[in-house]
């Protein structure tokens, strides 16, 4: 084990300022003739760190602590020290036996269980972990951190409940507002009842989820694909709808959805003007395409090249570019079609680009859609690529 000229650094400082107190002490305590040699022995503990003999060191600096407790800082940074470097049982040897001294004030001794709940949570002991920080989330000065501690276990152990209620007690504890990520849970909750085909259970979350932000586009767009489940495709698409005032960057997401819809209710017409007037509003990637189809079967492949044509002399996209070939091929006489082909294939590969999922906090991209970015692991981050 080495360490960096920064790790000693941190380590140091709270040890020479430790030091240079004990020096005065150090002389008082001379002049009162009784010795006193706890720097000698914080050196002889440094020393074994330094030669990469971190036990030893621990056991050094554990027999100092119990001739003096008011180097508890100089304890927990260690401690911090080889959790951050992966060290977790030591860690959690020094913070255990900072713990156990009974000279500890309740400052000290909850901040030596703030840290032993990360060691926990470092070496994937949640339990410990969590009743810990549940116990310093009823102390007011460690409560915002332990509760996002609890918030962090919570969510990697997929306790959804617990989640919430966590949050919402650290959104009254920080003030910020966290509706959003809130939503996110119960959204979570009913992808689960979805799956087992609990329609009504996960309606009911569904709308929880809305309550919470109004603005949740994951939340409509389950809606509607339960009601289109049950056969309610009116109601589905209200629900798909809804998204053009939630965030329109993800109305692309349901166009088909919304165009089968209508289909399944044989609204041609129907059909037809809520692309024509959507379009009009919006204008984007996904929906164009959708409507270049709607086009194409009701007054055929031509007119639908001429949107298309049209489209692209006012935005020019690779995408429009793609289903303009597609429709190209359809017609092509056999001689043209292996240029068309070919054309087709180039364009694919610049279209390949610009499809799928990117985060807009971390740059994280994929080819299906994370509510919970994996790159950065916050929540509601990741938008269509196309729709840029
Ligand atoms: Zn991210």
């Amino acid at each position: 084990m080495s360490f960096s000229a920064d790790e000693l650094l941190w380590l140091l400082l709270p040890l020479a300022a430790a030091s240079g107190w004990l020096v005065a002490r150090f002389e008082q305590k001379r002049q009162a003739r009784r010795s006193f040699d706890l720097p000698s022995a914080y050196f002889k503990g440094l020393n074994f760190l330094l030669n990469e003999q971190p036990d030893k060191a621990i056991e050094v600096f554990i027999r100092v602590l119990e001739v003096n407790s008011e180097t508890v800082e100089t304890h927990l940074a260690l401690g911090n020290l080889f959790r951050r470097r992966g060290e977790v049982e030591r860690a959690i040897r020094i913070h255990q036996n900072l713990i156990a001294r009974p000279s500890l004030d309740r400052d000290q001794r909850s901040l030596a269980l703030l840290e032993l709940g990360q060691d926990y949570l470092k070496a994937g002991l949640f339990d410990r972990a969590e009743s810990l920080f549940l116990e310093l989330a009823e102390i007011r000065v460690h409560s915002e951190q332990a509760l996002k501690l609890l918030l962090h276990i919570y969510q990697q152990e997929k306790e959804w409940e617990k989640a919430i209620a966590v949050t919402r007690k650290l959104a009254r504890v920080s003030g910020r507002n966290m509706d959003e990520m809130i939503a996110q849970f119960y959204c979570e909750q009913a992808d689960l009842d979805y799956a087992r085909k609990n329609y009504s259970i996960a309606r009911e979350r569904l709308k929880q989820a809305l309550q919470a932000d109004d603005k949740c586009v994951r939340a409509s767009m389950l809606l509607g694909d339960i009601d289109a489940q049950e056969g309610k495709f009116r109601k589905a698409i209200d629900n798909w709808r809804r998204i053009e005032e939630q965030d329109v960057h993800y109305l692309g997401e349901v166009a088909e959805r919304i165009a089968d819809g209508f289909r399944k209710l044989n609204d041609e017409e129907g059909l037809y003007e809520y692309f024509r007037a959507t379009l009009q509003r919006h204008g984007g990637v996904s929906l164009a395409l959708t409507f270049a189809d709607v086009i194409s079967s009701r007054e055929g492949v031509e007119t639908a090249e001429k949107f298309i044509v049209d489209w692209l002399r006012r935005s020019p996209n690779v995408h429009g570019l793609h289903k303009l070939l597609e429709l190209n091929l359809v017609r092509a006489p056999n001689s043209a079609r292996n240029d068309l082909l070919l054309l087709k294939g180039i364009i694919e590969e610049l279209r390949a680009q610009h499809l799928g999922y990117a985060c807009g906090q971390c740059g994280f991209r994929g080819k299906s859609l994370h509510w919970l970015c994996p790159g950065c692991s916050r929540w509601n981050t990741i938008k269509p690529v196309r729709e840029e």
